[in-house]
């Protein structure tokens, strides 16, 4: 037997973490690393954070599952909160990112269908998107490398060029039941999507009954100094998906959506065994306490205009690797001018700073949103160091 007990589907790296503190993780043989990839944006209160531990250890003590036949205090409670804070009425909780895309896609065909028209069924959705490994979120994506094996692909699905609105109208038709993007483009590569994009979806889909879904798995819950991502477009939408950070490290992802847009989604038509479970709600209350206030959200918003403008000077320095900044609040990205996964692993291997790679050749800067000064002159510290030893690859 050659296969890994774990299955071979990650090209992990030599880096094995055991313990975190604050910012950082402590390596099996006891390196420090400082983290500013989060897990990829989701432990956004850091590693060690009192607050989210004691909440989680008092529901572990008290009860950590029951099966949704129950009524779920807990659930009731937490979904309050979001519906509070957000364009929502209404929230189905899941265990995962794809999962909370999964209920978004549901959601939005159940919207035509309920009232019986099964002709609409399509989302259109954009170029280069991530929405998570399952059948539907993989076929959501034109990422054709997700897709290599798992034919066929769920059908329902086309994609237009990310944050072009012509691009996407030419797509619409009598099938089209709605739009199905992320604000900012996370794996893509921390690309934002403008103003008048966001807008002009939101135009369409009112002209047209269309649904607005929004993929906030990884930009939204405050990591972009606002709660959700969309605040900053001036629209709401109909639907929004939500998971990472949302437990800050505990697995938790919700769909949330307004009452008009979940009316397709009545008794019976959709569910998870460990979807809402107290232990989850514990972690989600918990990280609702800590970020979801106006002074949490104003100290992220100030910490990404610190950690931009930084970064934005120390580029100046290496014209040859760097080409921009981009992103919004703790969700920055730096675009190099060359291949950025080496960079990446350099900065890993012989920094000890971990960032996340990502597409269109973007190193992903993801601290905790707790991070502050003196992590981040730590950061540059070693960005400052990995930038000088970094060696360009030779060009023919
Ligand atoms: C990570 C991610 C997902 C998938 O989340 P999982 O928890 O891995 O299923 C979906 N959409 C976006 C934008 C993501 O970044």
């Amino acid at each position: 037997m050659s296969i890994t007990p774990l299955m071979p589907v990650y090209p992990r790296c030599g880096v094995r973490p055991v313990r975190g503190e604050h910012c950082h993780l402590i390596d099996e043989d006891g390196t420090r690393y400082l983290d500013f990839a989060s897990g990829i944006a989701v432990n956004l209160l850091g590693h060690s954070h009192e607050g989210l531990i004691g909440a989680i250890q008092r529901q572990a003590e008290t009860l950590m599952h029951v099966s949704n036949l129950y009524g779920s205090p807990q659930g009731e409670v937490l979904a309050q909160r979001l519906v509070d804070k957000t364009f929502a009425d209404t929230v189905f909780f899941t265990n995962s990112g794809a999962e909370a895309v999964e209920c978004a896609i549901k959601t939005a065909r159940a919207y035509h269908q309920h009232q019986g028209d099964t002709t609409r069924f399509e989302l259109i959705t954009f170029a280069n998107a991530f929405h998570g490994r399952t059948m539907a979120t993989i076929s959501a994506s034109n990422q054709e490398k997700m897709h290599h094996g798992f034919s066929p692909l769920l059908a329902g699905f086309k994609y237009a060029e990310f944050d072009n609105l012509e691009s996407a109208k030419a797509l619409m038709g009598p099938h089209t039941a709605g739009f199905l993007v992320e604000p900012i483009q996370g794996e893509g590569g921390i690309r934002p999507a403008s103003d008048s994009f966001m807008k002009g979806l939101r135009e369409l889909a009112d002209q047209h009954d269309l649904m607005l879904v929004l993929d906030e798995v990884q930009c939204g819950v405050a990591r972009t100094g606002t709660f959700y991502a969309y605040e900053q477009y001036g629209i709401e939408p109909d639907i929004l998906a939500t998971a990472k950070g949302i437990g800050g490290g505990f697995p938790l992802g919700a769909c949330l959506a307004t009452e008009k847009a979940a009316r397709g989604m009545g008794l019976g038509t959709h569910g998870s065994t460990y979807g809402g479970n107290p232990l989850a709600m514990a972690a989600g209350m918990a990280v609702m306490d800590a970020v979801a206030n106006d002074e949490f959200l104003a100290q992220v918003r100030d910490k990404g205009e610190r950690l931009r403008s930084r970064l934005e000077q120390f580029i100046g320095n290496y014209p040859d690797l760097f080409e921009l900044v981009r992103g919004k609040g703790l969700m920055l990205g730096l675009k190099m001018k060359v291949e950025s996964r080496p960079f990446y692993a350099h900065l890993r291997d012989n920094h000890q700073l971990l960032t996340v790679a990502a597409g269109d050749n973007t190193l992903r800067i993801l601290p905790p949103l707790v991070a502050d000064d003196a992590e981040f002159d730590e950061f540059f510290e070693k960005l400052s160091a990995g930038a000088a030893s970094f060696e360009l690859p030779q060009t023919s």
